[in-house]
């Protein structure tokens, strides 16, 4: 059996942990620069704030309504979601971490009876219900379980532990008939990998429900539609096609980009940010064991002013290299050469095009390398912001006011990821 825990409105969640007096509060978070809300939580939804709404369009109608509004705070998400995934390792055979705040479980086996039915689901929502005691408990993040025998059915399931009040959080798909009445109520978008393109050509076709579709024959699904259709089809019928993916696979491009909190004129902040940038995915490249061998760089004014002026330059790299200072250099120059004054900035970023793997690395016989004093700097580099803090030791080319930061007003502190902004606790 497979489950999906899910976490209930994950960024607004986060922000309670810490702050216990926003329980059962409306919350929002905004994205980068404060631009718009990309989460609300089950209290924020009910007032009627919309979902990706420019933030000051809303700005009054939030504070009427005494919504709590949050700048988004990835550090702290970041390391919350890691430690739910690692408690929910104790629950699991096998996990794939499916993103920052769902996961696919490989449920142990619960040896139960087989041939009781009721008991057998009884015995899987008993499990879904101390996974979600559990990270509560530890975590104080609420999480939904869904449990089925395909991942598909584990996603459905989660659906519709969130929308019904009886399942507490917790629903298992054990009995396939037994759910005919339900599964006829919901639509076919809601299913795993059913985007609005296959619900509107299953419409047409009269296939509405996901009773509907789980009754369709998987050959003439996959005549009509496409092979992943009739693998739906199978996974809603308990048969798994879909297994849980383990390796992540590394990426080929690395971006590392920003729209700056406000509009750049001159050379030298831009430079600081391209800096900023470059050693930001010069961080991300070393994570995934890699060395660039091209990086391309890129400036641009807002696409709403009058000369738009987005340019960008592709430099090939002297030799493969995952040292930031090699590629801060080459990013100062590129940003240099696109530089113009008289224009106002608003963007910029530098691209690790082409990423080849550090070992095996093929060598050319002639061909220079990165040297070895390179690569240890680097790792005391990434030791030293591992164990301090991210941007504890940094390149002054970065600069150190970074006037053209992106806004963040609203930002939480960084209770679990920076010592200066650990939590106090006054005891009297
Ligand atoms: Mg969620």
């Amino acid at each position: 059996m497979f489950a999906l825990v899910d976490c209930d409105s994950f960024f607004a969640s986060c922000e309670q942990i810490f702050r216990p007096d926003l329980r059962g509060k409306p919350i929002v978070v905004l994205s980068n620069n404060d631009g718009c809300i990309v989460a609300r939580n089950r209290q924020a939804k009910a007032l009627q704030v919309p979902d990706l709404v420019a933030y000051f369009k809303v700005k009054q109608l939030l504070e009427k309504q005494q919504i709590e509004v949050f700048s988004s705070n990835y550090e702290l998400y970041g390391d919350i979601s890691a430690r739910v995934m690692d408690r929910l390792q104790d629950f699991a055979t096998d996990m794939e971490i499916y993103s920052i705040d769902e996961a696919f479980l490989l449920l142990p086996d619960l040896n139960i009876d087989d041939t009781n039915a009721s008991q057998n689901s009884n015995a899987y929502w008993q499990y879904g219900r101390t996974i979600k005691k559990t990270i509560w408990k530890d975590i104080r993040v609420p999480v939904s379980v869904g449990i089925g025998a395909t991942k598909t059915l584990a996603k459905l399931a989660s659906h519709i532990a969130k929308q019904s009040l009886r399942c507490q959080g917790v629903c298992a798909i054990v009995n396939l008939p037994r759910w005919q009445k339900v599964f006829s109520r919901i639509p076919v978008k809601k299913i795993w990998g059913i985007g609005r393109k296959y619900a509107s050509r299953l419409q047409a076709d009269h296939i509405y429900s996901v009773w509907q579709l789980l009754n369709c024959n998987p050959k003439t699904i996959q005549r009509r539609y496409s092979v992943n259709l009739e693998r739906t089809v199978e996974e809603l019928n308990g048969i798994p096609c879909y297994g849980l993916e383990k390796e992540i696979p590394d990426k080929q491009q690395i971006i590392s980009s920003r729209s700056f909190g406000k509009k750049i004129t001159e050379l030298e902040p831009l430079q600081q940010a391209i800096s900023q940038y470059a050693s930001r995915a010069c961080q991300k490249l070393r994570t995934q064991n890699a060395l660039a061998t091209t990086i391309n760089v890129f400036i641009q004014t807002s696409r709403f002013e009058e000369d738009y002026y987005a340019p960008a330059l592709s430099i090939k790299l002297p030799c493969p290299t995952n040292d930031t200072r090699t590629i801060i250099h080459f990013a100062r120059q590129a940003v240099w050469q696109l530089y113009k004054p008289h224009r106002r900035y608003a963007k910029a970023g530098v691209a690790i095009t082409e990423i080849i793997s550090r070992t095996p690395q093929q060598l050319d016989f002639l061909a220079p390398v990165q040297s070895s004093h390179s690569e240890n700097l680097m790792q005391v580099l990434d030791t030293i912001n591992q164990r301090s803090g991210s941007g504890t030791a940094f390149f002054l080319a970065q600069g150190i006011q970074q006037k053209w930061k992106m806004n963040r007003f609203m930002k939480s502190p960084s209770y679990t990821t920076r010592w200066l902004d650990l939590p106090c606790i006054m005891i009297r």
